[in-house]
């Protein structure tokens, strides 16, 4: 199929955010590669930040990184690098199980910067700049060149927030002018939104989501499906009224009850005839579903829900306030265990509470394995250092990701080396060692947005380690977000201690892989998270989970 015959499925929110958009999208993609359909997505973000890569990931939950670095050029002369984007695209990739790509990641701020530069550089000479048609017309070149990008059957466009918001007004004003040049048979909108239930009355009610209908229609936008999140199946009543009173067949009312697991969704859409709905609202072949990618996805919908026993899993941190913050490596969990027949449940524990008061470490006494979460700043580090000392002398599974695998290292620093108030420069630039330093590179840079090391890079594992246990390879590409890392001087005097380098930045040379003698202690430097999926969990990640498994045995 040629580029200029993508079609487009638009996904809207209504009512309130958090309703899980970005599953229903990815569900959505699943139902088309079901049959055999290619698919690729975007997301909007309506905030101006450029990208999320500044933001605090408890205002915005994670920060998801893909392989790619993209070179953003937002007018002649200007370039921006951008590997930073929002956490649905962990969503695409653990549903789709193809890698997503950061241009695909469209912010306000990257349209409005865009457009203004352009204007600087005198792109519009003699002209008033203004949102309509300026701003609309550079949203609409975005979506289309994502769309040539690949070239896929159908590209999904999640548009975040909630109809009715100021920031997503512009974006709404494209959508409706795409349908008018494209033609309705090439672009169908998704509405989601929330049907509560009212216990007192025992009722769901539709009337929020007319409400948010209504809005859609007076910017000039019929929703073509409606998708109803609520605590049940929507049954016929309620999906009929939402029908008459929204404008929809009754057919294009998909009901999105809460499940336990979000794998299951594309299957809950398909028995609703929604894979065949679409089809025929953009004019493509019925085609007959792949059995074989179905099974695949049965077994794993099977395997989440049927776990025969449980493994706990501690996950010391600073973002605990929202479960969103660590959502890729929550998922990596739960794919790992389900992988091994388990149940993962995390456990997040705010490390401020032991920095309060460290008797509160006896938590870490009843958890199978530690995962010691990545982050930024000083805030609660103490507490994570701690939680690291407490896995040392217990022998307990743990894995450092990132700032965890740093934080090991002053864990072990302090604790084996005897370096009292070691630490890394980013919490400490005072320490007397400075076993945890800024990459030599980051030296020159004062701009925050976009200039960590990131993206995937080649990793060369140690063999003989436990690194290379789990991945059984001497090479792999993992993805990165840091600027600092751990001193190879410091390393050096470890390694007389116990403390062995298991891997290397194949580029620059930069450890990215720590493990202890006796005992499944590891810490990675990149973040296995981003490259974890349901059906192919991540190595590390499984081998983790299989030790903290065994160590549950153990303690009996
Ligand atoms: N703050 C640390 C650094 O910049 C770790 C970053 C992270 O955990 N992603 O190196």
């Amino acid at each position: 199929m040629n580029e200029s015959n993508t079609r487009f499925i638009f996904v809207t929110g209504g009512v309130l955010s958090g309703l899980g958009k970005g599953v229903v999208a990815a569900s959505i993609g699943k139902l088309l590669q079901f049959r055999g359909y290619t698919v690729d997505a975007v997301k909007i973000d309506p905030y101006l930040n450029v990208d999320p890569g500044t933001l605090n990931p408890v205002e915005h939950g994670e920060v998801f990184v893909c392989e790619d670095v993209w070179e953003f050029e937002a007018a002649p002369g200007y370039r921006f690098r951008i590997a930073e984007i929002d956490q649905d695209f962990g969503t695409y990739e653990r549903f789709l199980e193809i890698n997503m790509h950061p241009s695909n990641n469209i912010t306000s701020g990257q349209i409005y910067l865009s457009v203004i530069l352009k204007e600087r550089v005198g792109e519009f000479l003699g002209k008033t700049i203004q949102v309509i048609p300026h701003i609309t017309d550079e949203i609409k070149r975005r979506i289309l060149r994502a769309s040539q990008r690949l070239g896929p059957d159908i590209l999904l466009v999640e548009i975040g927030g909630t109809v009715g918001d100021i920031e997503v007004m512009p974006f709404l004003e494209a959508l409706r002018q795409l349908i008018l040049e494209l033609g309705k048979e090439r672009i169908i909108l998704v509405h989601v939104t929330l049907i509560p239930f009212l216990e007192t009355v025992g009722q769901l009610k539709t009337k929020p989501t007319q409400h948010s209908v209504k809005l859609l229609q007076s910017m000039g936008l019929q929703p073509d499906i409606i998708i109803g999140r609520s605590k049940v199946e929507l049954p016929d009543d309620v999906k009929e009224k939402i029908s008459l009173f929204c404008n929809v067949p009754g057919r294009a009312v998909i009901s999105d009850p809460d499940l336990e697991t979000p794998y299951e969704l594309p299957m809950i859409f398909e028995r609703q005839g929604l894979g065949d709905l679409i089809c025929d609202l953009l004019r493509l072949p019925r085609r007959r579903l792949d059995d074989r990618r179905v099974s695949e996805w049965s077994e794993l919908v099977r395997r989440f829900k049927e776990p025969a026993d449980c493994v706990r899993i501690a996950m010391p941190g600073k973002y605990c306030m929202i479960s969103d913050s660590y959502i890729s490596i929550i998922e990596a969990l739960r794919a790992s265990a389900a992988y091994l027949g388990l149940r993962a449940e995390p456990i997040l524990i705010e490390t401020e509470e032991f920095e309060r008061d460290p008797g509160n470490l006896k938590i870490l006494d009843n958890v199978d394995g530690i995962l010691l979460t990545p982050g930024f700043g000083a805030r609660g580090v103490e507490g994570m250092i701690m939680a690291a000392e407490h896995a040392i002398r217990k022998r307990m599974p743990l894995l450092g990701i990132c700032f965890g695998a740093q934080l090991l290292f002053v864990a072990f620093s302090r604790l084996v080396l005897g370096l009292r108030g070691a630490n890394s420069t980013e919490v400490d630039p005072n320490t007397p060692h400075p076993v945890v330093d800024l990459l030599s590179e980051q030296r020159e840079v004062n701009l925050k947005g976009g200039t960590m090391k990131l993206g995937g890079r080649p990793v060369r594992i140690i063999r003989g380690t436990k690194l290379h246990e789990a991945y059984r390879s001497e090479r792999v590409i993992e993805r990165f977000r840091h600027r600092y890392h751990i001193s190879p001087r410091y390393a050096e005097l470890a390694a007389e201690k116990g403390l062995v380098i298991s891997a290397y930045d194949e580029l620059d040379e930069t450890i990215c892989g720590i493990e202890l003698e006796g005992s499944w202690i590891v810490g990675v430097q990149f973040h296995p998270e981003f490259k974890s999926r349901p059906r192919t969990p991540s190595p590390i990640f499984l081998e983790f989970v299989r030790k903290s498994y065994e160590n549950r045995k153990k303690r009996g």
